[in-house]
């Protein structure tokens, strides 16, 4: 398929009203244009549902799209109504709709109409969908948020294992496309040996966050002073606050509140309506601080959040990685301030317990880089790049010197290590 730079341009214009592409986007829809495995890796933000958007509506046939998330499909399908005004030009197919529906859904594939038909990893393993799907035009299927093939990944999800011998029975050369925000050397050799696409063309973004500051301090009996003292510094500027358990999330977010805090509790033990309301508020200022479990953030788009708190150390670096990146998405200040106890990787290491030993293991070997990266002495952006397969260099690199180990370097030797010299 030939298609100039102008052309897909005009395609980024007209569908989407962008006037540029994002990063990477133009030499990832160039790929998949092509018709090459592709595998695309970009922090979230990045811009990577347009990556098969644009040449899914550009191109013949159908593209499939598989997503773990009913949710993130309805929106996406939504979403891409809005830019089309054709209704069926997108699907999803789930176990939800009923017979006329289905019917519906299979008219528009094989009249052409449908571009992007969303499934979950369970519709696509159902035989009646495999057989209709094997009888259309496919253009490429593409598999968002691939990390959930790899256990090493944070969000495994075993259906995401089969995927591979489905496609080859929708089709024997359809082009696959894998995306994941996740960065980690490890997770992208399980995405890629999984799926069977060794000659993709990779494409990976920058995950530096230049205007995020991180700073690691330890914890003492005096956390929630110490957490008082930097909210009221930073009065009137929006934060997160997280907690490992809710119990924590209702006790701080009360402490706060007597403190003269404008801050709310969010966790999954309470009932949607307050959850809502409380998001809702922080998205609206009604209040500057939410104090949560990690239940809240997951496409909470809030440009301005000021800082991110983690009251308690995450399981892993990339938890860290993802909740941190919540803090300054309009390109403005974030800071990033973890207290860290070894007491508490104890403690993660004690919920982990009851878990299979292979489970144990990864577990084990994730909160190791956690401790490492915590009671490191060198760059904490560093430290991260190098976790995600990136080098960085501080004297040169963007943010180079927005952590708390470049700022106030540790002294290398301490006192009392001489004394046995
Ligand atoms: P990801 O899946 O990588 O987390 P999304 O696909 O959800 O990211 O996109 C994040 C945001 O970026 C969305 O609001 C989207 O509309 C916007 N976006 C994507 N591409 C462009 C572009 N070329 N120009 C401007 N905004 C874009
Ligand atoms: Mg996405």
């Amino acid at each position: 398929m030939s298609i100039s730079k102008n052309d897909l341009h005009a395609a980024l214009k007209k569908y989407f009203g962008f006037s540029k592409f994002k990063g990477l986007q133009e030499s990832v829809i160039e790929s998949i244009l092509a018709g090459q495995h592709t595998f695309v890796i970009m922090p979230t933000g990045g811009g990577k549902s347009l990556c098969y958007q644009l040449p899914a509506l550009m191109q013949e046939g159908t593209a499939i799209v598989v997503s773990p998330l009913i949710a993130l499909m309805k929106n996406q399908v939504d979403a891409i109504r809005g830019v089309s005004k054709e209704n069926g030009v997108a699907h999803v197919l789930n176990s939800s709709l009923n017979k006329t529906e289905i019917k519906q859904v299979k008219e528009d594939i094989v009249n052409g109409v449908t571009k992007l038909l969303y499934v979950a990893p369970e519709s696509l393993t159902k035989e009646e969908n495999v057989e209709f799907l094997r009888s259309v035009k496919i253009s490429f299927l593409a598999i968002d948020e691939a990390h959930c093939i790899s256990e090493w990944g944070h969000d495994f999800r075993p259906e995401y294992r089969n995927l591979r011998h489905i496609i080859k029975r929708i089709g024997d050369n359809i082009p696959i496309i894998g995306l994941t925000a996740t960065a980690t050397p490890k997770v992208q050799e399980d995405i890629i040996k999984n799926l069977g696409i060794g000659n993709a063309k990779t494409f990976k973004a920058s995950f530096n966050r230049p205007n995020l500051y991180y700073e690691v301090r330890p914890k003492t009996k005096n956390v929630d002073v110490d957490i008082i003292r930097f909210i009221k510094k930073n009065e009137g500027k929006s934060g997160i606050v997280y907690c490992l358990s809710r119990k924590r999330v209702e006790e701080l977010a009360q402490v706060l509140q007597v403190n003269g805090v404008n801050a709310v509790p969010y966790h999954a033990g309470l009932d949607a309506k307050t959850r809502s309301s409380h998001q809702d508020k922080f998205l609206m200022e009604d209040v500057d601080v939410v104090v949560a479990t990690i239940a809240f953030g997951m496409g909470i788009d809030k440009p301005d959040v000021r800082f991110v708190i983690h009251h308690d150390i995450p399981k892993s670096i990339e938890s860290y990685y993802q909740e941190t990146g919540r803090a300054g998405r309009d390109g403005g200040e974030g800071h990033c301030l973890a207290y860290y106890a070894y007491k508490d990787i104890e403690k993660l290491e004690k919920f982990m317990s009851g878990k299979p030993v292979a489970e144990q293991e990864i577990g084990q070997a994730l909160l190791q880089e956690v401790v490492a990266f915590a009671e490191t002495s060198i760059s904490r952006r560093k430290f991260i790049l190098h976790y995600f397969g990136e080098e960085f260099d501080n004297e040169t690199g963007e943010g180079g010197d927005m952590d708390d180990n470049v700022r106030h370097p540790k002294k290398q030797v301490e006192a009392k290590d001489n004394v046995k010299l």
